[in-house]
């Protein structure tokens, strides 16, 4: 087995290999490089696994799934709880590999790792109260039950900008309901699912219950989310890919779960405190280097304290602390995270100038020696019409718009083809209610900003995403509901 050392990545880079079926499987020749966003050092190659393997992978999951299925959930649950200990066993190595492979500053790779943890414990906690229905009949003598199964194997597809808690979101639900799962982790941050799998096989797991796969998403993610042997595909990511998946999964009539992007609208009130929804808005802005599906990308402001909470972001803005997280510990923000991320970006910024919008911080590349990092930045004059305030940017960058009434600023809001999360900040109940009352939008958060929390339901509207992932309703995601008559 190739152990990840203690200090991740020092020394020789690795070649990783394959978890399937309770083993670690020889490579084919391709293999992909993995290299840290924030230097461009050489981490470790992970498979460009073919056909074969993903197959391989998916019947493995098929094979186990019976057995699986059949121990009582008080059993599975015992498993997830023995992958959970080994998470904590190594949560400082789990976080160093994510600030590596991600870019993500420490203090959050740590929360991170310690979140995937607990999140694995409270879906192990479900496992005596996954709950069926008894029905009243139509029939003399009859008796309906609803009972809820798993509905076999999954695959979950993941994104690069929360990886190893997106492992857990995928794969705690998957298995405590009776499902087995394979994972594609993306090519972009896949080692922290390689240690995963490392640490989960030094558990008693039954083989095939849980199987990795890497790979590109042409390739490797293709091939599973369009193999047969599929009944739930649980996918993160981004919009486009979300609606080729949907697509590729009509072939075999497969059940998707999407989890896509947004473009999170906070409203300022008048009344609002205007120093917590500034500091609330700019950390949740560069938290993750703006890398956030749920993180307020637009404001709209009550225009008499437009001017006052600009000032206030600028200030913080200006005063973001960003670098190179695998030097320094005292970051907000690491680089993006590859050269198309940064293109993207600054091509946002620069088409938002060329559209009338005005830089009040940033604006530009930071000038950095290495690595992909963008300046905190701040836009005003902005309208609704211009793509900054319609297209997902996922970076550092918040576009502030002006509104004269709540009403302006909800009708606003909603008027995205993204529908994930929206916040609302005012001292005023009704006006609260009644954004909580209008806004079309899976999550709000009143007073303050993201993150959801893992009992919570976490679900996109519109192009956001189908289905939802969290508590119970993201628990049942992973069932399928049987109806029995019994007569007599
Ligand atoms: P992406 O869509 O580029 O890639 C996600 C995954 O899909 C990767 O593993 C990739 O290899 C795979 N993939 C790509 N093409 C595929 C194909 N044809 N078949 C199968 N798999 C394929 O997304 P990303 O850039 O990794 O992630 C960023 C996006 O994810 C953003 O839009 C963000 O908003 C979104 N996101 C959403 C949530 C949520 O909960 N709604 C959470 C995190 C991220």
């Amino acid at each position: 087995m190739t152990r990840i050392p203690a200090k991740a990545f020092e020394g020789k880079p690795q070649d990783y290999r394959n978890y399937i079926d309770g083993a670690f499987v020889e490579n084919g020749a391709a293999m992909i490089e993995v290299l840290n966003p924030a230097n461009g050092q050489l981490l470790g190659r992970i498979p460009e696994t073919g056909a074969d393997q993903v197959d391989a992978a998916v019947k493995a999951a098929r094979r186990a799934q019976g057995d699986w299925e059949k121990l009582p959930a008080i059993e599975r649950a015992g498993y997830l709880r023995k992958i959970s200990a080994k998470l904590r066993e190594h949560r400082l190595e789990l976080a160093d590999v994510i600030v590596k492979e991600q870019g993500k500053v420490r203090a959050l790779a740590q929360i991170e790792a310690d979140f995937t943890a607990d999140y694995i414990d409270y879906m192990a906690e479900w496992a005596r109260r996954i709950e069926g229905e008894v029905l009243t009949s139509d029939r003399p003598d009859e008796t309906m039950l609803l009972l809820r199964k798993p509905i076999g194997v999954v695959a979950g597809v993941l994104p690069w900008n929360f990886p190893f808690f997106l492992i857990a979101r995928k794969m705690a639900p998957a298995l405590v309901t009776g499902n087995t799962i394979v994972i594609k982790p993306s090519e972009e941050t896949p080692l922290n699912a390689y240690l995963f799998a490392e640490l989960l096989a030094e558990t008693d797991l039954p083989k095939g219950v849980f199987n990795l796969i890497g790979g590109r998403g042409a390739t490797a993610g293709e091939a599973l989310v369009t193999h047969p042997g599929i009944d739930l595909i649980t996918f993160t990511g981004s919009v486009a890919t979300g609606s080729h998946i949907m697509q590729a999964a009509g072939r075999n009539l497969t059940k998707v779960n999407l989890e896509l992007g947004g473009k999170a609208p906070a409203i300022v009130l008048k009344d609002a405190d205007l120093d917590l929804a500034a500091q609330a808005i700019h950390a949740s802005r560069v938290i993750n280097t703006g890398q956030v599906c749920n993180c307020a990308e637009r404001v709209y402001v009550e225009r008499p304290v437009h001017d006052a909470l600009v000032e206030k972001l600028a200030v913080l803005f200006n005063a973001t602390r960003y670098g190179d997280p695998s030097a320094a510990d005292d970051l907000d923000m690491g680089p993006l995270i590859n050269r198309a991320g940064l293109d993207k970006v600054a091509g946002a910024v620069d088409l938002a100038c060329q559209q009338g919008a005005t830089v009040v911080t940033g604006g530009k590349i930071a000038d950095l020696p290495e690595g992909f990092h963008y300046e905190p930045t701040l836009l005003t004059g902005v309208n609704a019409g211009m793509d900054i305030m319609r297209r997902e940017t996922f970076g550092p960058v918040l576009p502030i718009q002006p509104v004269d009434s709540l009403d302006e600023a909800i009708a606003l809001a909603n008027d995205s083809e993204y529908g994930l999360t929206s916040s609302i900040y005012t001292r005023d109940l009704n006006a609260a209610m009644k954004a909580a009352r209008e806004l079309k939008f899976g999550e709000t958060y009143i007073n303050r900003e993201n993150f959801e929390a893992m009992q919570g339901f976490h679900a996109g509207r519109r192009k956001s995403g189908i289905g939802g992932a969290d508590g119970k309703h993201g628990l049942y995601e992973f069932t399928v509901t049987h109806t029995v008559y019994i007569k007599g």
